[in-house]
């Protein structure tokens, strides 16, 4: 089936959206709430049940806990207790009263977010202004001047502008523990599919490969699963996510003004800062979020060739201050490291073979000669979404890379784009019509990867595809404002 003609004839643009988590379903949220643009008709493709939820909130795990408080998690950029607000109107955490953090902060579990955005933009989907075609999308071909989109199940949509958010790739295990371990029974190397973890038994020992939050969730699960038995989490520098201020915190530090042209300056001035907060009775977190408050300052300061410096030397330590444990996820891991079944190490798998089930591996320790033998019942890899090979991550994004359509930005952290989020093709032309919402276009905006900037930047492409829908109905010298509305 194609649809899309019929709006040509309207001469309105069709405008398909590839991703119904937080960002696509963001940009469409804050398109159509511009009342008075007629915006044409606009698709997206998702193959989840409801929009909104995306990887972070499309989860029922009661373990997973969002990490960042829920008064900063909010739709609205100008609201920011909106989504706050919403929990106590809705009585959403009737049943969970653990949400409550000692400091009076709401982390509730993240399923519960992904009902908050599917709430606001339900009522799109029912009064017909945008669809949600429940396909991944297969194939996206350049055909005159309209994108050809054709889902998994063969639905088809010419759209007129394009917008990709599918964001987080699936998980890429490490390629020596894929070749060890494939088709053992308790090897589980994405923890994020529904029960990934039901077949760990309660004293299996476990190898957890990562130490970020998805490491914490996944200690967490197993704790309310029942298990018991020892785990090993290991990551190269043993760094943990670190867990909020116990005090909320003013931000502190001015990295804007004069902002640091090198990676290095940049770490000076923040340890230079932090020193200062901490000596005036501050913690560290104050420094941090004012680093992330400002990233995109700080990141246009710098030359492709200083981004890549920071990020090959300096993330590691960014990710794990910056990406902050839930103190209710926290907790457990604290609980766990107390009692001794649960070691954090600065290692890596040297070695690792199955003999009669049991998973026979040599770790080694980072920073020195030495290695540990250990032996395993499971493994589970929590190294995060595969986002190093995004172009080549599913077949369509492979093929309109070959095209020239898309291209991965200098900084080799997503797809290559402009400050308006427009594509850009290798050689730093504008693709038409094509715009890039979310963490795929960290590398030209910095920090996109936390709820408050995915959100920021669903509302700039919003403006931009304003834009782009104004232009293409002037192009047809059509009307593009709705004289009816309000
Ligand atoms: C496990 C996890 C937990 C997180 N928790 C938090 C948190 O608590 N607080 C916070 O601030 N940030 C959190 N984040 C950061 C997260 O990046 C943002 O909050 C946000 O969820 C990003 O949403 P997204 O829509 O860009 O990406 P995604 O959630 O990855 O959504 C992309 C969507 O695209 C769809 N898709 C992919 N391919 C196709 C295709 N071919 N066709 C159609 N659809 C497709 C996928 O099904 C998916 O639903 C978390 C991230 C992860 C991975």
């Amino acid at each position: 089936m194609t649809v899309g003609s019929d709006h040509q004839a309207h001469d309105l643009p069709v405008i398909v959206i590839v991703g119904g988590g937080v960002s696509g379903t963001a940009v469409a949220f804050h398109l159509l709430q511009r009342r008075s643009l007629r915006v044409g008709q606009l698709f997206i493709f998702e193959p989840r049940e409801r929009l909104g939820a995306g990887l972070a909130y499309d989860t029922q795990d009661p373990a997973h806990r969002i990490n960042v408080p829920a008064a900063k998690m909010s739709l609205l950029p100008e609201d920011l207790e909106h989504f706050q607000r919403w929990l106590l109107a809705k009585d959403a955490l009737a049943d969970d009263e653990a949400a409550v953090a000692a400091n009076g902060s709401l982390f509730p579990r993240r399923s519960v977010f992904g009902n908050y955005i599917n709430s606001m933009i339900r009522p799109s989907i029912e009064d017909g202004r945008l669809v949600h075609i429940r396909q991944n999308v297969g194939r996206i071909e350049r055909m005159g001047n309209r994108w050809v989109v054709t889902g998994a199940a063969g639905q088809r949509v010419d759209a007129d502008i394009l917008v990709i958010a599918t964001s987080h790739p699936s998980p890429v295990p490490p390629q020596s523990l894929q070749d060890a371990l494939a088709g053992h029974q308790r090897f589980v190397a994405d923890p994020t599919g529904p029960d990934a973890l039901a077949v760990i038994r309660a004293e299996d020992r476990v190898l957890v490969v990562g130490n970020g939050l998805t490491s914490a969730d996944v200690i967490a699960s197993l704790e309310l699963r029942g298990h018991k038995g020892p785990v090993t989490a290991i990551s190269r520098r043993g760094q943990r996510s670190r867990g909020h201020a116990a005090v909320k915190q003013e931000l502190f530090g001015d990295f804007a003004s004069q902002p640091s042209t090198t990676a290095l300056g940049l770490l000076h001035r923040v340890r230079a800062a932090i020193r200062q907060a901490e000596g005036e009775g501050r913690s560290w977190h104050a420094v941090i979020d004012q680093v992330r408050a400002q990233g995109g300052h700080i990141w246009r300061a710098l030359s492709v060739a200083e981004r890549r410096r920071l990020v090959r030397h300096l993330r590691p330590f960014w990710d794990v201050h910056r990406f902050r444990i839930a103190p209710q996820v926290e907790a457990v891991s604290e609980r766990a490291l107390a009692a001794g079944r649960l070691e954090v190490l600065a290692a890596s798998v040297a070695t690792i073979g199955v003999a009669d089930g049991v998973i026979d591996c040599t770790l080694r320790l980072s920073r020195s000669e030495r290695s540990v033998a250990r032996q395993y019942d499971a493994v589970v890899v929590t190294t995060g979404p595969g986002h190093r090979g995004i172009l080549t991550s599913q077949r369509w994004i492979e093929e309109m890379s070959k095209a020239g359509h898309l291209a991965m930005d200098p900084a080799r952290l997503g797809f290559f784009c402009d400050m308006q989020s427009r594509a850009l093709a290798v050689d730093g032309t504008i693709v038409p019509s094509l715009f890039i919402s979310g963490p795929l276009a960290r590398g030209t905006f910095g920090e996109l990867m936390g709820l408050p900037e995915v959100i920021e930047h669903a509302v700039l492409v919003a403006d931009q595809l304003t834009v782009a829908i104004t232009d293409h109905c002037r192009g047809q010298g059509k009307a593009y404002l709705d004289s009816s509305a309000a």
